[in-house]
């Protein structure tokens, strides 16, 4: 009796969603099974002896059919975590042992690993590692603190994590913290780090409301762009936050994030100028009324 769909599908499924055959077989998928599970398309072919559930990813069966798994940046994108720039071709693990193979529309950025990971992805930590070699220290750092937010990593994998890395690059893994609120946040702390500037985030201030960010005691960073920031009666908004804010004695700045993002230097330019001037710093406890 061949095994029905369903079955084979979730065999499929508990080894991670991609398989070769022998480990489907030793999971008690018989070749017959395996071939009528492909005709029900609950199972797809990716290459000889691969195959992989139906509702797997186009990136993930581009990596398998180039004889890799999903690494590096498109790894940390699959898993939902902050970055900074989209990737804009699959970047594929390759185990040192692997052969490039052919693939229609194939464009992809290949990692060279030493392991690669099951089911088709390789290991968030394997993922990282690639990013800070590929992309650099900012996506790097966005990245790892989106996963350690999401406990995606545990102290372990951290541990991991930072001896796979060049030792002048970790003090990045040292530096990232838990609780980060955004990429924007974690971006600013990073940016922000060789000044000495502290950094909160979504602070609650009596009469202003919720900002995005204070600098020290009282220079308070806003960072529009956000979608729901957008409305006609935004910019009167905007205004009265402001207004409010001066009046509670906090300094405020105002950026977007094109701005953040391709013009730092004169953001930075800006906050500097505020904090060589003592603007974010106040000896009355910030946020009480005058
Ligand atoms: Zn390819
Ligand atoms: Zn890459």
């Amino acid at each position: 009796m061949p095994l029905d769909a369903f079955t084979v599908h979730s065999h499929c499924a508990d080894l991670g969603g991609v398989a070769r055959t022998h480990e489907l077989a030793a999971a008690g998928v018989d070749p017959y099974s395996l071939r009528l599970a492909v005709r029900d398309g609950v199972l797809v072919r990716l290459r000889e002896g691969v195959y992989a559930t139906a509702e797997t990813s186009e990136a993930v069966r581009a990596a398998v059919r180039h004889g890799g798994v999903l690494g590096c940046l498109s790894r940390v994108a699959a898993a939902g975590l902050w970055i900074l720039v989209e990737p804009a071709a699959v970047h594929v693990a390759m185990p040192r042992t692997g052969r490039r193979r052919g693939h229609d529309g194939c464009d992809c950025v290949v990692h060279w690993a030493p392991a690669v990971g099951r089911g088709g992805t390789a290991s968030l930590v394997d993922a990282l590692a690639q990013v800070l070699g590929c992309r650099g220290e900012e996506e790097f750092f966005v990245a790892l603190e989106s996963a350690m937010r999401k406990r995606l990593v545990r102290r372990g994998a951290l541990a991991r994590l930072r001896a796979r890395i060049p030792a002048g690059r970790r003090w990045l893994v040292d530096f990232a913290r838990w609780d980060a609120d955004s990429g924007l946040e974690s971006l600013l702390r990073l940016r922000l780090r060789p000044n000495g500037i502290a950094l909160a985030s979504q602070v609650e201030i009596p009469g202003v409301g919720r900002v995005d960010f204070v600098l020290g005691d009282r220079l308070i960073l806003e960072v529009d762009g956000k979608p729901n920031h957008i409305g006609p009666s935004k910019r009167h908004k905007d205004l009265v936050r402001d207004v409010v804010a001066a009046a509670h004695g906090f300094d405020s700045l105002r950026f977007d994030y094109a701005l953040v993002g391709h013009d730092w230097p004169i953001v930075e330019a800006a906050i500097l100028a505020k904090v060589e001037r003592g603007l974010h710093l106040d000896r009355r406890v910030a946020g009480r009324p005058r």
